[in-house]
């Protein structure tokens, strides 16, 4: 913008010194090259990320300076072209609107107006009697009021564009606190879906999620014929457990019982707490001994911890175990689960029962 400025006037310059109303000997390559020039170090400064630190980095205020001094030695040869030219301080001064707060506007006023006058007086003690005081006084009049137009116009943009910045500003933040919740939002989600299907105090699943795993396992089960074996664990006098130890040590027990099931069964297989000291397991890997083997390891694995202390005890599980066949629902499943078990429990506790074929 700056650029086309200067071609604009130096064009303006070129024609004034054609028709004659300019001084014929003004130095007009010195004046456009110096500018360029300094334009040119603006530019480096600006494009080499210098100014990015400085309070204006668009570096407005020297630039308008250099305008401001070139015009003013641009009307000193300016003859009766100087009332035209006077409207290029005009032309400079909207550069600042974009950029300056009505105080800044105000100091450039007051700098064109000082350099105009230091002008005219230097102009007028050179030579008396070639100046018109009258016209002098109409110039700097006009200009006065031009410019202080500027300033007035220039601080009411200003103000809506920093109105326009901060809307934006604000807005921006407003996003960024939007963001941030939607992210709690979307954890807290995911804690509470979490939470939904746990068991509180053994952190295994719930019985509700075990019921919906285990309805999709059969379907599946039913269309591919996948094994599937289901097996029923309960904690062999656990009442007792309780009326002896209390019922914090009881808690402790289901605790370790969930920790050690955790390490003797596979990734594939499905533990949940069903209720009290009774837990269900989903088995969909391997055959009939695989599995019998598993669950012989952690009935064995539960025996031999020990608990309470020196003279403490051991707790043993009875378990039952039935294996899908064609035709199952998770009722049947679960009925021949729980008579193996019952069976378990009758024939003497901590063993595995299969349920019949
Ligand atoms: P059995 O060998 O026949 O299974 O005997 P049992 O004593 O384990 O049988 P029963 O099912 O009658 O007793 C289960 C006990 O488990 C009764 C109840 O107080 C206790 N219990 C249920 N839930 C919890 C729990 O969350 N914490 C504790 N500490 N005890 C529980
Ligand atoms: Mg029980
Ligand atoms: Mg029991």
């Amino acid at each position: 913008m700056a650029i086309y400025s200067y071609l604009l006037v130096w064009g303006g310059v070129l024609l004034g010194m054609q028709i004659g109303y300019f001084e014929p000997n003004t130095p007009h390559w010195w004046l456009f090259g110096g500018t360029l020039g300094l334009n040119l170090l603006v530019f480096f400064l600006i494009r080499r990320g210098y100014s990015v630190r400085w309070r204006d980095p668009s570096l407005t205020v020297p630039q308008m300076i250099i305008g401001i001094l070139l015009i003013t030695l641009l009307l000193h040869y300016s003859r009766e072209m100087r009332g035209a030219m006077l409207s290029i301080y005009f032309m400079v001064m909207t550069f600042g609107v974009f950029a300056l707060p009505r105080r800044r506007m105000m100091m450039m006023a007051l700098f064109v107006l000082a350099s105009f006058i230091t002008l005219e007086i230097v102009e007028y003690l050179d030579a008396p009697q070639s100046r018109i005081v009258s016209l002098s006084v109409g110039h700097l009049s006009i200009l006065t009021m031009g410019l202080a137009w500027f300033v007035y116009v220039g601080g009411h943009i200003h103000n809506l564009q920093q109105r326009n910045r901060d809307q934006r500003t604000s807005l921006q933040a407003q996003q960024r606190h939007l963001e941030q919740i939607n992210h709690q939002l979307q954890d807290a989600m995911t804690r509470l879906e979490e939470v939904a299907i746990r068991d509180s105090l053994t952190g295994l699943f719930n019985r509700r999620h075990f019921m919906e795993r285990i309805e999709e396992e059969m379907a599946r089960a039913e269309r591919q014929g996948n094994p599937l074996h289901l097996a029923l664990i309960d904690l062999d006098h656990f009442k007792k457990i309780n009326d002896t130890w209390g019922h914090q040590a009881g808690d402790q027990v289901l605790v370790r019982f969930a920790e050690t099931a955790r390490s003797a069964l596979r990734r594939s297989d499905l533990i949940a707490r069903y209720g009290g000291e009774e837990f269900v397991i989903l088995l969909t890997a391997g055959d009939t001994a695989d599995i019998r083997q598993v669950l012989e390891r952690l009935r064995s694995m539960l025996s031999s911890l020990h608990f309470g202390g020196k003279q403490g005890f051991s707790v043993t599980l009875s378990a039952g175990l039935a294996s899908w066949r064609p035709g199952d629902t998770v009722d049947s499943l679960f009925r021949r689960a729980d008579v193996a078990l019952y069976r378990a429990k009758e024939t003497g506790r901590n063993r595995l029962v299969e349920a019949e074929a």
